[in-house]
């Protein structure tokens, strides 16, 4: 058996990879902190790490995990910003680049349908015997303009919800892709024309705060923004004036910049301090969640399986399509 050292386990994490691991011959110790340069001694004695969304994996990390004998990260996720991929050259990567791009959309659609139609707000009414229908108002999707960013996998998904919910899509993507029912266009543009934005394009040098001060007041007054890729695609402070200011009608966030100190933690009674997530939290008209839009039955499966694929590639020295390579995966 080949042994792991699997980084950030949660419950969800195991039922998958138990179930699966030794059909791949792999022993796998979990550890539930994070992967950073103080814990790579943990992977003593295994081959390989895995890691997910909020490990850091920097150079100073990543000479770390070698100096323990590890050779391998394999990330059991599909974007890789965590990752600085010339500090970690020394390392085999990989990642699982498509395991259910229809969960990542459907739970865009989730949140959008939610803070549109109240639905959070009318389950906590009823529940306490509130039948008014107060501040409940939405709108039609029906024929509103929905503007993707990004037209890879979950991209696409996302684009047929919409379409079928009998909404006008436009797109912005470097590497546009042929569509039916999509037209094209800039960046700013989208922004112009869109009754909701939705994200769905890798963080990278060109795309963080690609969300900044300029775009929000190119919007609609009354825009709703849907994040479901990663946090620093919005600059944050920004988002918080443009709700304010009411430019924004509604924001509906599966990630944040700052994520990493909170998500996936429950610090209930602790105090948060990051100002600008206590003020988004605050507002009526956003609604996060934590980075949760992968958290399907389906998703787990495949991300344990595509996972597991790509460490015996990395024990038997055989190709793996999803092994990351500093500069081949321009559009990852
Ligand atoms: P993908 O690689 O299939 O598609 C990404 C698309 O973004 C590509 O078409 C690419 O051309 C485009 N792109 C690249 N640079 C761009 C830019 N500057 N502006 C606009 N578009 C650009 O990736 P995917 O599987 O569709 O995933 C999209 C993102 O979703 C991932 O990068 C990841 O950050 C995020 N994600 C989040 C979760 C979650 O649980 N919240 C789960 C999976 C993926």
């Amino acid at each position: 058996m080949d042994r792991v050292a699997f980084y950030d386990t949660k419950p969800y994490d195991k039922i998958w990879f138990d179930r699966l691991c030794g059909d791949y011959g792999i022993d796998i110790k979990y550890i539930e902190g994070r992967l950073c340069e103080d814990t790579a001694a943990l992977a003593n004695g295994c081959r390989a790490a895995v890691i997910f969304v909020n490990d850091k994996l920097d150079a100073k990390t990543a000479k770390a995990l070698e100096r323990n004998g590890v050779g391998c990260v394999a990330l059991r996720c599909a974007g890789y910003n965590n990752v600085d991929l010339s500090g970690a050259a020394g390392l085999k990567l990989y990642r699982v680049p498509a395991y259910s791009p229809a969960a990542v959309a459907e739970h865009a659609m989730a949140l959008l349908l939610t803070l549109n139609r109240k639905t959070h707000k009318a389950y906590n009414r009823t529940k306490e015997h509130n039948f008014s229908l107060k501040g409940l108002c939405g709108f039609d999707l029906n024929g509103k303009t929905a503007g993707v960013v990004g037209t890879g996998k979950v991209g696409q998904a996302f684009v047929r919800i919409c379409r079928g919910f009998g909404m006008r899509v436009i797109a912005y993507d470097p590497y546009p892709s042929r569509i039916p029912g999509v037209e094209y266009m800039p960046l700013y543009d989208v922004c112009r024309q869109s009754d909701i934005i939705s994200l769905h394009c890798p963080l990278t040098s060109d795309t963080h705060h690609m969300l900044d001060g300029r775009a929000f007041s190119m919007m609609r007054r009354g825009v709703y923004i849907i994040n479901t890729s990663r946090g620093a695609l919005i600059d944050s402070e920004e988002l918080l004036d443009a709700i304010k200011d009411g430019k924004v009608g509604g924001a509906g966030l599966d990630v944040y910049e700052e994520e990493i100190d909170f998500f996936y933690e429950d610090v209930s009674d602790e105090v948060i301090d990051d100002d600008t997530l206590e003020m988004l939290l605050s507002q009526p008209n956003v609604l996060v969640t934590s980075h949760q839009a992968f958290l399907t039955k389906e998703a787990l499966r495949a991300i344990a399986e595509d996972t597991l694929y790509n460490l015996r590639c990395f024990f038997d020295g055989t190709p793996s399509e999803n092994e990351i390579k500093p500069g081949a995966n321009a559009k990852a």
